[in-house]
């Protein structure tokens, strides 16, 4: 019987649940944002050495940390409530920020990249969930923002696209539908403020445990926790 190679480099976590995620995901076409909040570097280096280059973020002191620490092609992603008092901090290299629910957040923004010369990736978040823990714009404060004359001065935000999460439910019929009207909403969109705007082409919706179905209604871009990096303890 063969031996096992004494010195064999020990990863810090689980790689197959990625490859077989990613592979899944390449077939097509979305995008994954591995979320990787609460998780240690450590955890972010193992994923990085595999080829994943998008990570997910929700706290900003948590993001600029994990970027000073980490190879610099990495794209981060901000996907959880930004504070407008904060945006200052990620603007400089932020990729994307998904999260993005009032004009006056998106005005910040455009302000501060303005200040950091950058032009500024980001999706608009849609309320589509039961939940009013959950935050994000309905059809008609979207459909203010993007007629409002403060976005028309805007030359340093790019909008990408329309961001949302389901319902935390059993309830797959919900779920999809919650999908389904989001996609809708985005063609809707697309069709009537960015038809000649190829930048307008991201829906950012699926979670591990609803990823599936987002892709079935449409979704271009998955952001995934758990299901890649294990279950988070915020004890
Ligand atoms: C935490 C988080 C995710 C990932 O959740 P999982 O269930 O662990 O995949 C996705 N989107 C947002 C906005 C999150 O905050």
């Amino acid at each position: 019987m063969q031996q096992r190679k004494a010195a064999q480099k020990i990863d810090v976590m689980d790689v197959s649940a990625y490859n077989e995620l990613n592979s899944k995901l390449n077939e097509k076409n979305v995008n994954l944002v591995a979320v990787s909040k609460t998780k240690p570097v450590a955890d972010i280096e193992a994923l990085y050495n595999t080829g994943q280059r998008i990570f997910g973020e929700n706290k900003v002191q948590e993001m600029c940390d994990k970027y000073e620490q980490l190879p610099h092609d990495i794209a981060w992603h901000m996907i959880g409530h930004l504070q407008r008092n904060k945006v200052k901090y990620i603007v400089p290299f932020v990729s994307l920020i998904h999260s993005v629910d009032s004009v006056r957040l998106l005005k910040e923004i455009d302000k501060q990249a303005a200040k950091a010369d950058r032009k500024v990736n980001c999706l608009l978040q849609i309320h589509i969930a039961e939940e009013d823990t959950k935050f994000g714009l309905d059809a008609n404060e979207l459909e203010e923002l993007l007629t409002s004359d403060a976005f028309a001065k805007m030359k340093h935000v790019q909008i990408c696209g329309l961001m949302g999460m389901a319902t935390n439910t059993d309830d797959e019929g919900q779920v999809k539908r919650e999908f389904a009207g989001l996609k809708a909403l985005f063609d809707k969109i697309k069709a009537e403020h960015f038809a000649n705007n190829a930048a307008f082409k991201e829906l950012s919706m699926g979670m591990s445990g609803d990823y599936e179905q987002a892709i079935e209604a449409g979704s271009t871009m998955v952001r995934i926790g758990s299901l890649l990096f294990g279950a988070r303890n915020y004890a």
